[in-house]
């Protein structure tokens, strides 16, 4: 990397008509959070907390938790560090945790649901993330597979619980701002009535695009159905981002369709507000951000949003 390169790759991305797009990375490891800064990573749009769970023979006590989340959430300063709560099952077992014997994984008792099937164990997690808020206001949390409102009021509940108890308890804890994955094609039909209930979007599309497409995301034989610029998919980004503005509250993307700079300007257009990538795609993407101008990449959404098959979305961008 060039000097100059990597200075550009540290400051923000605008358009040329001076739009920001925040530029996140996705961590999975301690490790990457010094990876991503040095990326020009502006903050922290999915950390896969499931990496603490895979590496143990049991579900990580809640003080080496809350101390992982406290030093990922401290090394980025004031920019945001968004965690994700424990993401198991379908591509990510988990012996200890899962009954196992699903015909269909992808279908089945992963991400939210596990963890609501699970209390005991979601409920350290949760407490290891309200102590770390508390020494780490930039911490924000999300839920991932939100399929409804009643899944996101129980995982709502049981975090206010938690909180309760720890203040009764005098233990330091803060509530962090509260975000769901959109990853399941319930949650973009029902993204009005979720968005009000909380502060922000990230759409998973790695996992919405084999929903949507009913795809196995890892299956070569209808490899060809996956992908995140397919028509269908992109109206289904664009649903929910229509339906977080209305709200008022920001949509992200942290799936690997935001480390493609051939999509950025037409995610811009749709009014997608952050893109969080693998560190190694940062410097491409905000040089794709800087390359635009937000009425040519409302232009081009507009376009691709029209498109009737994968290979007109591809020649449009
Ligand atoms: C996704 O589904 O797009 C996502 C970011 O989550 P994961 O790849 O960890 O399922
Ligand atoms: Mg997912």
């Amino acid at each position: 990397q060039s000097k100059l390169a990597r200075a550009q790759a540290m400051e923000d991305a605008r358009t040329q008509d001076g739009k920001a797009l925040n530029v996140y990375a996705n961590l999975a490891s301690l490790e990457d959070a010094q990876q991503a800064l040095c990326h020009g990573a502006e903050g922290v749009g999915l950390v896969r907390s499931e990496f603490l769970f895979m590496d143990s023979e049991q579900a990580p006590s809640e003080q080496s938790q809350y101390e992982s989340y406290a030093q990922i959430a401290a090394a980025f300063g004031d920019k945001p560090v968004i965690i994700r709560t424990l993401d198991i099952g379908g591509d990510k077992p988990l012996a200890y945790l899962q009954q196992g014997g699903e015909d269909n994984p992808f279908l089945g008792c992963r991400g939210l649901r596990l963890c609501l099937q699970n209390v005991e164990v979601f409920k350290v997690q949760l407490n290891a993330l309200l102590r770390a808020r508390a020494k780490s206001p930039n911490l924000q949390i999300m839920f991932p597979m939100v399929s409804t409102m009643e899944e996101l009021n129980q995982a709502k509940y049981l975090l206010n619980g938690c909180y309760e108890a720890l203040q009764d308890s005098g233990i330091p804890a803060a509530m962090p701002e509260i975000g769901i994955m959109i990853e399941v094609p319930a949650a973009v039909a029902n993204a009005r009535q979720l968005a009000k209930e909380v502060s922000f979007f990230s759409v998973g599309t790695n996992d919405l695009t084999q929903y949507v497409m009913a795809a196995d995301r890892g299956n070569d034989r209808v490899s060809y159905l996956v992908s995140a610029a397919q028509p269908a998919v992109l109206r289904m980004i664009e649903q929910a981002a229509q339906a977080a503005h209305e709200a008022g509250i920001t949509i992200g993307i942290c799936g690997e369709m935001a480390g493609d700079p051939k999509l950025t300007a037409a995610l811009i257009g749709m009014g997608i507000d952050e893109l969080s990538m693998s560190s190694n795609r940062i410097a491409a993407v905000k040089q794709a951000v800087r390359a635009t101008e937000s009425k040519l990449a409302e232009q081009t959404a507009g376009k691709v949003l029209n498109a009737a098959t994968l290979k007109q979305v591809m020649s449009l961008l």
